[in-house]
C-alpha cells in the first residue's frame, strides 16, 4: 500500500470531522450554569467536573467551564460557586416524614439528655397547652430509664389531671400516666395483647407505665384522631427540614391513607418539594388479603412526584426491650429469643404474593432471625415467581448473622442501613451489649462487611427516631464514633466504610432503590437537576467534621427548594 493511500483516508476523516464541528447545530441554551465548582457526579464515566449547565429542570451538560458556558444565552443565570462542592441531592431511604413533622408540633422530647429535663419539658408543654385533652408526643431515649422502663408515677407528678401518652424515640414503646391507663382500662388483670407487652411492677404485677409495640395501641386508640390539616402541616414541616438537609427524594417508611392524602394534596398543588416513594403499611395479621387493598392504594396515589409502589412489613420489634427476633436467646433471658411478628410460612406467602403483584417489599428487621426470615422470604418469592427486579430491601439490620451477609448481593436485596446508629452510644453499651454478649455484638451494624460483598448499600435516617441529617449519618459510617466525638478509636473498626461508598448510598443507590436511576441520582446530561451545593469539600476535611458541613443550596429539577441565608446565588 502506498503512503498516499494510507494518509488520504485520515485526511478525509479529519476534514469530515472539521465540517461536522462547524455545521453542528447551535447548542440548547441553559437557564442556569454553575461554574468554578468541585462537582462529584457519582457517575462512573466522569466522576469529577467543574461546571453544570441546566435547562428545563434537566442537566444539559456536565464538564469543563468553557463547554458549559457555550450554553449561555441572553437569559442564562451564571453562578460562580467559588470552588464549592456540588453533589447529586440526597435520598433518605427510610423516613417517617409526616409523623416526624406532626411530632414537631407536639410534646417533643427528642435529644433531652436526662430524665429531669424530659419531665420538665412535659410539665412546660402541658402548662402551655391547657386546652389539649391529651398530652401526646415523644422522642424520649430508652437509656434514660433503668431497663428502658419509665414509670407512670413520674408522669403523674407533672400531669396528674389529663392523660399522657409519649412515644419513645424509636417508636416501639409508649410511656403513659395513670390517667391514660385508667381510661384504657388497663389493670393488673389485663393480658398482654398479641405482639405487645404491658410492662409491670415486678413485685405487684401492676402496670408500671410502659407499653411495648401493640400494647401501646390500647391507649393510642383513645387519643383523638389528627385531622387532614394536621398531616399537611406535618408534611410541610418535614419537607422543609429535608430540603434544608439536601434531601429531595425520600422513601416514606410506613404509609397509610391519612399520610398518602397529605402527600397527594401537596403533589396536586405543585407544592411537594420531594420525590416520594411511599411504602404502604401491610397488616401481617391480614396476610395476603392485604395485597388487593394496597393495590388499590398504589393506583389511587400515583401522582407527579408521588408513587406508592412499595409494601412495608414489620418482622420484629427492637433490641433494647427484647422484642427483636434473634436466632439464639437473649443472654439475660434464658429461653427467650424474641418472637417474630409473623410466622415464617405466613411471611413467605405474603412476600410471594406481594412480589407477584409487582410490589417492592420494604422490611423492618432488627434481629438476626428477622433478617434471615426476610432473606428467606425473598429467596422463596424469587423461586416461585422468577426474578422480577423489584429491588426489595431490608431496613435497620442491627444484628446480621455472618452466614447471611453474602446473601444480600446474591439475592439482589438492598441493605438499608441507618448508619447514625452505628457507634457505641448508651443504647449499645447499656442496653444492647449486655443482652447479646460479646461474640454476637461483633456483628452489630456490619455495614463494611455487607459493602465488601458488593451488595447495594442505601441509607436512611428513620427520622424522627434519629436526626435526618445524611451528613451526620455518613460521618458515623466512616468513623464508627459519635457524631460530636473527636478522632479516636472506632467501634468495630472492620465495619467502617469509605466516604465514596456512603455518598453513593445516599445518591445513586437511593435513586436505584426508587427505580429512578435513569432519570436522577447522578449528575450527567439528561438527568434531573436535583443537586446540592455544600460549604466545604467532604473529601479534603477530616472525617469527624463531615456532619458539620452545611448544605447551602438545594435544587430540585433546577429550582431552589432551599437556600441558606449565607449563600448568595
Ligand atoms: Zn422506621
Amino acid at each position: 500500500m502506498s503512503k498516499i493511500r494510507r494518509v488520504l483516508p485520515m485526511l478525509v476523516a479529519a476534514v469530515a470531522a472539521l465540517t461536522l464541528a462547524c455545521a453542528a447545530p447551535p447548542v440548547e441554551r441553559a437557564d442556569l450554569i454553575l461554574t468554578n465548582a468541585l462537582v462529584r457526579t457519582m457517575a462512573e464515566a466522569r466522576p469529577r467536573a467543574e461546571a453544570v449547565a441546566i435547562a428545563g429542570g434537566r442537566i444539559l451538560y456536565v464538564g469543563d467551564a468553557r463547554e458549559a458556558l457555550r450554553r449561555r444565552g441572553g437569559a442564562t443565570r451564571i453562578v460562580d460557586l467559588d470552588g464549592r462542592m456540588v453533589l447529586p441531592a440526597f435520598q433518605d431511604s427510610h423516613v417517617h416524614l409526616i409523623s416526624g413533622g406532626v411530632g414537631l408540633a407536639q410534646c417533643d422530647l427528642t435529644g433531652l439528655p436526662t430524665k429531669a429535663e424530659v419531665l420538665a419539658r412535659v410539665r412546660d408543654y402541658a402548662a402551655s397547652h391547657r386546652d389539649a385533652a391529651w398530652i401526646t408526643g415523644g422522642g424520649w431515649d430508652l437509656p434514660l430509664f433503668p431497663q428502658a422502663n419509665p414509670r407512670k408515677e413520674d408522669l403523674d407528678a407533672v400531669v396528674p389531671d389529663r392523660p399522657v401518652a409519649l412515644d419513645s424515640a424509636d417508636g416501639h414503646s409508649s410511656w403513659v400516666n395513670s390517667k391514660a391507663l385508667a381510661l384504657a382500662g388497663i389493670t393488673r388483670d389485663t393480658v398482654d395483647p398479641a405482639g405487645g407487652r404491658i410492662e409491670r411492677d415486678p413485685k405487684t404485677g401492676v402496670p408500671s407505665g410502659t407499653l411495648r409495640e401493640s400494647a401501646a395501641g390500647l391507649v393510642e386508640k383513645l387519643v383523638p384522631d389528627l385531622g387532614p390539616e394536621d398531616y399537611i402541616k406535618g408534611l410541610r414541616a418535614g419537607q422543609a427540614r429535608a430540603n434544608r438537609l439536601g434531601i429531595t427524594s425520600i422513601i416514606e417508611a410506613n404509609a397509610d391513607p391519612d399520610l398518602l392524602d397529605a402527600y397527594a394534596a401537596l403533589d396536586r398543588g405543585g407544592e411537594l418539594t420531594l420525590r416520594v416513594l411511599a411504602s404502604l403499611h401491610v397488616d401481617p395479621d391480614k396476610g395476603v388479603s392485604e395485597v388487593q387493598r394496597i393495590s388499590g392504594l398504589r393506583q389511587k396515589y400515583a401522582g407527579q412526584r408521588l408513587k406508592a409502589t412499595s409494601a412495608k412489613i414489620f418482622v420484629d420489634g427492637v433490641m433494647e426491650p427484647h422484642t427483636a427476633a434473634l436466632l439464639a436467646p437473649y443472654v439475660d433471658r434464658p429461653g427467650d429469643a424474641g418472637t417474630p411478628l409473623l410466622e415464617p410460612e405466613a411471611f413467605d406467602e405474603l412476600a410471594r404474593a406481594l412480589d407477584l403483584a409487582g410490589f417492592q417489599i420494604h422490611v423492618h428487621a432488627i434481629g438476626d432471625r428477622a433478617i434471615r426470615m426476610a432473606l428467606d422470604a425473598f429467596a422463596a418469592a424469587g423461586r416461585a415467581n422468577g426474578f422480577r427486579d423489584l429491588r426489595h430491601h431490608i431496613a435497620h439490620l442491627e444484628l446480621i448473622d455472618p452466614a447471611d451477609i453474602p446473601r444480600f448481593a446474591r439475592l439482589g436485596v438492598a441493605a438499608n442501613f441507618q448508619p447514625l446508629w452505628a457507634y457505641a452510644d448508651s443504647y449499645i453499651t447499656d442496653l444492647t451489649l449486655p443482652i447479646l454478649g460479646p461474640a454476637r455484638s461483633r456483628w452489630l451494624y456490619p455495614i463494611g462487611s455487607v459493602a465488601r460483598t458488593g451488595a447495594r448499600i442505601v441509607g436512611g435516617s428513620d427520622w424522627p427516631v434519629s436526626s435526618m441529617n445524611p451528613l451526620e449519618a455518613i460521618q458515623v459510617a466512616v468513623t464508627r464514633r459519635a457524631p460530636d466525638a473527636p478522632p479516636g478509636e472506632a467501634w468495630i473498626p472492620e465495619e467502617r466504610v469509605d466516604l465514596e461508598t456512603m455518598l453513593r448510598a445516599y445518591t445513586v443507590n437511593g435513586a436505584w432503590l426508587s427505580h429512578e436511576e435513569t432519570s436522577r441520582g447522578t449528575l450527567e446530561a439528561g438527568q434531573a437537576a436535583d443537586l446540592i451545593v455544600l460549604d466545604r469539600d467532604l473529601f479534603t476535611i477530616p472525617a469527624w467534621e463531615i456532619g458539620r458541613v452545611k448544605v447551602l443550596w438545594t435544587l430540585l429539577e433546577g429550582r431552589a427548594v432551599f437556600r441558606d441565608p449565607s449563600f448568595r446565588d
